[in-house]
């Protein structure tokens, strides 16, 4: 059971943040719907339900999505449609039942860095920023290259605009099971990024097999091809919902079929 001491809902990021480092204990509540897995006992327990991260905006050249957005929020909204196609719903679709989507948030499931996330994968692909109250803009790139957390509050997340294509894959024992392996793979006008998660790792780039298909240009034989780089290049691991070995073998047909559905 999870047992809070002191509870409050800061008005804004200015807030909260201070307030995380006031206390040793103190945590921050997205939606809760992890954290409630646990148990511990928090001393200080922010609700950021009340500090204005709560949106998806057209900001010009990019896209704002607020850190307290919904993953039902990321899934349905038509702005990310109407630039990103259906990938990011895709990426989420499978996430429990619709109930659970409408109370986590992107911003604690991009901050948790979660291997098992689907849409770390999906972002991951299609390149996005993100932006911390202490830490400022960076890339998700990098931020999901650093070992362990940081005490920072995560405001929002950028996703540049661009002529983009994308496509995202998964296989799963069960429909709303954790992902075995999940692929995503972006076309625009820099070329193509192929991320890789639940290997069961954080989401990496499949940089090598990403120069290959850049270098090449995409028809069936290449894009078979690219799926065997991407296979060998990263590391795949079991755990109790696939062996490596498998996780493998399953990269190169997942691979290959997003990067067929992005060059339809
Ligand atoms: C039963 C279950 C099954 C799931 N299955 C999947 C799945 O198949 N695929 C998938 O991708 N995901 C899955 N998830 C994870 C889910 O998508 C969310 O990532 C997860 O619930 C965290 O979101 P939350 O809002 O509930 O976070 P919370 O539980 O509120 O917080 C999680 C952590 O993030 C921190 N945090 C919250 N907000 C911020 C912020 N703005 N800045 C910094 N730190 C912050 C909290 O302090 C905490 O440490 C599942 C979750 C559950 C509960």
């Amino acid at each position: 059971m999870i047992t809070f001491g002191d509870y409050i809902q800061p008005k804004s990021v200015d807030e909260a943040y201070e307030s995380l480092i006031s206390k040793k204990s103190a945590r921050l509540i997205g939606g809760g719907c992890f954290l409630r897995m646990g148990n511990r006992r928090i001393g200080l327990a922010i609700d950021l339900s009340q500090a204005g991260l709560d949106y998806i905006k057209d900001a010009g050249e990019e896209i704002e999505i607020g850190a307290m957005t919904s993953l039902r929020s990321f899934e349905t909204s038509e702005l990310l449609k109407e630039h990103f196609g259906y990938m990011i719903g895709d990426s989420v679709k499978h996430i429990i039942g619709v109930q659970l989507r409408n109370i986590a948030t992107i911003g604690a499931t991009v901050y948790s860095k979660y291997g098992f996330s689907d849409p770390i994968t999906a972002l991951l692909a299609l390149d996005a920023d993100i932006c911390l109250y202490q830490g400022g803009r960076m890339a998700l790139g990098d931020f999901l290259k650093e070992v362990g957390h940081r005490r920072d509050v995560l405001e929002k997340i950028i996703i540049k605009k661009s002529n983009k294509r994308g496509s995202f894959q998964t296989l799963r024992n069960s429909q709303v099971d954790y992902a075995i392996l999940s692929v995503a793979v972006v076309d625009d006008e820099k070329g193509i990024r192929i991320s890789i998660g639940a290997r069961p790792g954080r989401a990496a780039l499949a940089i090598k097999a990403m120069e290959y298909i850049n270098s090449k240009g995409l028809c069936e034989e290449i894009a078979s091809k690219a799926g065997e780089i991407a296979a060998e290049e990263l590391h795949y691991g079991s755990n109790n919902r696939g062996s490596g070995a498998y996780r493998k073998e399953l990269s190169k047909i997942l691979v290959k079929r997003a990067l067929l559905e992005v060059s339809k």
